[in-house]
């Protein structure tokens, strides 16, 4: 019998997950779900077949040497962005993401982000929890609706597409910005042409260098006062700082926020805000997702080892 390639897995996965790698892996888990440091890192691309790394791992040029053993970082996730794609494809190592099967709950997430910050979702819950709901009131908490408004999406792929169906059902218009044309009604031809007539701005763009700031102090200052930023796609692709400015001073109504520029540090600026809804990266956080997000991580491993066909190949 030959041995099963070894495979280093970063994180702690659902256990369907973990489950199915160690019948398909010599694998070593990370049960307590401690994040690695860079040595951890480094030891695991130096000792394994292959790795299932994740957006917690930083994975730079300086790690991804030629010498590596590991031939394949089948990522757990669909952003690569922590990832130096280029130094992967230079040392000869195969990098594959988790498209499709995270886009309804991450499209969700941003309906979510949406409807939490202009109904003041989880300012009146803690009213009820702390038993401080004086009784209905025609005038009391009152918020902003979607329906009849404009939702401009930026990075118009899987998700962004998902969250203009879900947007048109709560009766929204929806408008987007694309860089390669895309067959669907809407379509406007600068960023900033979007910005300046959206009550919305999603962003769904992938993080990186390509797109980091993207979303620029220029553009938050074409937002309309009214209007609420929603992210779910990563922090970099935000000026933070000017966001923050912007918030602080009400020149924009809000923003709804499941990414950050230096996760998990989240400002303090942000935090004590109120017209901000703030979640701690949960786009894909589904039992469901996150078990296909890691069943379709294992089936690239399957295939490499197997001399198959690799799907989802970003490199
Ligand atoms: P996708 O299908 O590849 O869509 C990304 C889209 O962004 C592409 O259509 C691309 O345009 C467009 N784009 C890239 N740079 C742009 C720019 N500068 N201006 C305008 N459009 C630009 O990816 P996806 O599956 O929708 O995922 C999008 C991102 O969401 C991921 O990269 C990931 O970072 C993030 N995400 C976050 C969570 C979470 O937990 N919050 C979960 C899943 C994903 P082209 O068609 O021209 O290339």
């Amino acid at each position: 019998m030959t041995a099963k390639p070894t495979l280093f897995v970063t994180r702690k996965l659902p256990s369907p997950v973990e489950i199915y790698l160690k019948e398909h892996f010599e694998t070593t888990l990370n049960a307590d779900d401690t994040p690695l440091s860079q040595e951890a890192l480094q030891f695991a691309l130096q000792n394994y077949d292959a790795l299932l790394p994740t957006v917690s791992d930083t994975l730079s040029a300086d790690l991804l040497q030629a010498n590596i053993s590991v031939k394949i970082l089948a990522n757990f996730g669909v952003g690569v962005n922590h990832i130096d794609v280029e130094a992967a494809k230079a040392a000869g190592v195969i990098v594959t993401n988790t498209p499709d099967v995270l886009t309804d709950a991450t499209a969700d997430i941003a309906l979510l982000l949406m409807l939490s910050v202009t109904r003041r979702a989880f300012e009146v819950e803690r009213i009820v929890r702390n038993n401080e709901w004086n009784g209905f009131s025609p005038v009391g908490f009152l918020g902003v609706g979607l329906q009849g408004k404009t939702l401009g999406v930026l990075g118009f792929g899987r998700i962004g597409r998902a969250v203009a169906e879900r947007a048109k059902a709560f009766g929204m218009n929806v408008i987007y910005y694309s860089r390669s044309p895309k067959e669907y009604p809407g379509a406007k031809s600068s960023m900033a042409e979007v910005v300046r007539a959206s009550d919305f701005i999603s962003l769904h763009m992938p993080g990186g260098d390509e797109n980091a700031g993207v979303f620029s102090a220029e553009l938050i200052a074409e937002m309309k006062p009214t209007a609420f930023l929603i992210n779910t796609a990563r922090g970099d692709v935000v000026d933070e700082k000017a966001l923050i400015l912007a918030l602080e001073n009400k020149r924009i109504a809000g923003a709804g926020l499941d990414v950050f520029a230096d996760e998990p540090n989240v400002p303090e600026q942000l935090r004590i805000l109120d017209n901000v809804t703030l979640f701690p990266h949960i786009g894909s956080a589904t039992f469901e997702t996150r078990t296909a997000m890691g069943l379709m991580a294992a089936d690239s491993l399957k295939a490499f080892f197997s001399g198959e066909d690799v799907p989802n190949r970003v490199t």
